[in-house]
């Protein structure tokens, strides 16, 4: 059977995704493979009627058999988070205690071990909105990540991942997470490779401070002041910046 995503056009995978919710349409997982509903090898086209998402056990039930193909049908007219304002969780695992992030140009480094169970990363006016947790041996992110309308777009807690369905756009690809507000408008983009965790773009809101976060720098803009906090390295440093 030829069934190969790769070739299916952009346009048409984003469709799919905002039309199944930006998940798995069975369980909901944020973490999904396209599949065609008929095989390619049958149809030999790229319709988005046809294409659906399925997270790996899912597609992998399919492929096998182990579902129907009926089913397949009913959930992807009613797909699990489609009716729900936030997606599954997907738990992200990062190993050992020390902490290798980057935020925006920021590089953080700590020995959670050093300082108890948590390192505040970001905190606004008293609210941290990215944190890391360390449980059991594993690093835990903790954020709640905004797209540059203010809707919060991407939830992080204990670890575990959820996007909002009523982003424009939620891709998970490779090793990363990505929402856009816009065909050419990228506002968050969240990374974990081996062991480092990168949010490299993302706004921040809290009642009386923005943040707006990129690759660049990380501006901070309050009701009579704006500044800069981009480039630093913080090793060791037991708490990163908080504002307000
Ligand atoms: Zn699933």
């Amino acid at each position: 059977m030829t069934d190969n995503p790769s070739e299916i056009p952009n346009e048409i995978k984003r469709e799919t995704r905002k039309r199944c919710a930006f998940g798995c349409i069975i369980c909901g997982l944020p973490v999904f493979d396209y599949d065609h509903i008929v095989p390619y090898s049958k149809t030999r086209e790229h319709s988005a009627n046809n294409i659906t998402l399925l997270c790996q056990n899912h597609h992998r039930d399919k492929t096998n058999g182990r579902i129907s193909m009926e089913f397949i049908i009913q959930k992807n007219k009613n797909p699990f988070n489609s009716s729900r304002s936030k997606t599954a969780g997907h738990r992200l695992h990062i190993g050992g205690a020390r902490l290798k992030a980057i935020i925006g140009s920021d590089r953080y480094v700590q020995d959670m071990d050093q300082i108890g169970s948590r390192f505040d990363a970001i905190t606004l006016e008293g609210i941290p909105l990215i944190y890391f947790e360390f449980e059991e041996g594993s690093i835990l992110i903790g954020a709640t990540l905004y797209d540059k309308d203010r809707n919060v777009s991407l939830i992080i807690e204990k670890g575990e991942i959820q996007a909002s369905t009523g982003s424009w756009d939620f891709e998970s690809s490779g090793t990363s997470f990505i929402i856009r507000s816009a065909p050419r408008n990228i506002d968050v983009v969240v990374d974990i490779q081996e062991d480092t965790i990168s949010i490299t773009r993302c706004y921040l809101y809290s009642r009386n401070l923005a943040i707006k976060i990129d690759e660049s720098d990380m501006i901070v803009v309050g009701p009579n002041f704006e500044m800069s906090v981009g480039g630093n390295y913080l090793e060791n440093n037991g708490s990163g910046f908080s504002f307000g």
